[in-house]
């Protein structure tokens, strides 16, 4: 018997599993997908075809191993904002100093005056401008959630990998464990269910609670880009710069899914040659979560927020040099799903269920779409929900 069983070790549940740990409270930390260890992560990629495809990571460490290090502020609510400057002292986030920018980057920077530095959790001394970030980092030099499973583990805390959990058990309205997908039975007095915006939706419809699964939001983007010969933008830190408009932002991005766009259009060009930016709007949530299905529609407002978008990321490409002939796009994905379980909590800032016992800290818990990236959200509502557990808030 545990104090805390966490399902799922992404940036939610590995924040819950360090600070309980810490605390001194046994902790079993259970995650679906296996530990691929540094620079593998791109073999853990779990996508969800859907109108707009979402895209997640299965493995220790969730999907935090293939993010781009960028760590936002979300106003969701006054009670984070002390758990957000915690993470950020503790993933050393910074911004990047303009000397330090890549030339694809600087060359984007040059064609407005818009553009603000990117908080990132990046250590520029470990950093080789690989530019694989989405990949899983070889040299550990971007924060993930691995780092706090392994403060967790050092602290005590038990890890099981390839552990699907299939369902909370519930016992005169208590959580008692979980079980998982191949029938193994884990005990705690609490439970923590941290599976991402996708898989908690499913764990709980699978414990009989169906009034979850709506207001799913992805933030959708698109990578508009085109070629300007050895651009490098390949080989350099990604989105270390963006653009805020409402309902919008832009960011330098590479995006190698450019390559078969081109070539359809039989434009051959090498991925060095190819610049980039990254569209992302706060989309509508409207999307659902089934047992069986993601529904992710793009609504006419988010077509919309794309378009203004999009023409902006076009004039800035052609200002910096792009030939306006070979200007193309990826189609829309969602890699930030959220707000599926935001109705069943209390609030991000308390989430808990009306099962006792039972809380949920992952991107879930978020109540609506903010159009930034969300993990230092996460970590803050884990970090939070675990001060509420310890009696400390
Ligand atoms: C390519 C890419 C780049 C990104 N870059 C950034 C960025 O720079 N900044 C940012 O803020 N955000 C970024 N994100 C988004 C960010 O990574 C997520 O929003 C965040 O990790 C969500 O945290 P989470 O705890 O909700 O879920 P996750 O981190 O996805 O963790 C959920 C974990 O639960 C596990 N799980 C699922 N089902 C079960 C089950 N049944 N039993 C046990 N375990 C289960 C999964 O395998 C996974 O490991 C990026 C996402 C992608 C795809």
């Amino acid at each position: 018997m545990h104090d805390y069983v966490v399902v799922g070790s992404g940036a939610g549940g590995a924040t819950a599993a360090k600070e309980l740990t810490a605390a001194g409270k046994s902790v079993l930390l259970l995650e679906k997908g296996p530990d691929v260890g540094p620079g593998n992560a791109s073999k853990a990629y779990a996508v969800i075809k859907s109108g707009v495809e979402v895209w997640q990571a299965s493995c220790l460490g969730g999907t935090t191993t293939v993010a781009m290090g960028n760590v936002m502020r979300s106003n969701l609510s006054r009670k984070l904002d002390d758990c957000m400057t915690e993470a950020e002292e503790e993933m050393d986030a910074w911004t990047i100093p303009p000397d330090k920018l890549g030339p694809a980057t600087r060359l984007l920077r040059g064609a407005s005056g818009d553009w603000q530095p990117m908080p990132k959790a990046v250590d520029l001394k470990k950093c080789t401008s690989c530019g694989l970030c989405a990949f899983g980092c070889l040299q550990q030099a971007k924060w993930d959630a691995c780092q706090y499973v392994e403060q967790a583990v050092a602290g005590g805390c038990k890890v099981a990998t390839n552990a699907a959990v299939r369902k909370v058990m519930v016992e005169g309205g208590r959580a008692i464990g979980v079980e998982t997908v191949d029938g193994r039975v884990f005990r705690g007095n609490g439970v923590i269910l941290a599976a991402g915006a996708v898989e908690t939706p499913r764990i709980l419809f699978r414990s009989g609670v169906d009034s979850v699964g709506k207001g799913l939001f992805v933030d959708t983007f698109i990578t508009v880009g085109g070629v300007l010969p050895k651009a490098g933008q390949n080989h350099e830190l990604g989105m270390a710069i963006y653009i805020e408009r409402d309902g919008y932002m832009l960011s330098p991005h590479h995006s190698s899914l450019l390559l078969p766009v081109l070539a359809e259009r039989g434009i051959n060009a090498e991925p060095q040659d190819l610049l980039g930016i990254m569209v992302k709007i706060e989309d509508e949530p409207s999307g659902v979560v089934r047992q069986g299905a993601v529904v992710k529609e793009s609504t006419r407002r988010d077509l919309e927020l794309m378009e203004r978008g999009r023409r902006e990321a076009t004039e800035l490409l052609l200002r910096a040099g792009v030939d306006e002939k070979t200007v193309v796009e990826v189609h829309p994905r969602g890699a930030h799903p959220g707000g599926t379980c935001s109705a069943y909590i209390r609030s991000p800032a308390k989430p808990f269920t009306d099962i006792e016992s039972l809380s949920i800290a992952d991107a879930s818990a978020i109540p609506g779409p903010f159009g930034k990236p969300p993990m230092l959200t996460v970590v803050a509502i884990a970090k939070r929900l675990s001060s509420l557990l310890l009696g400390r808030a």
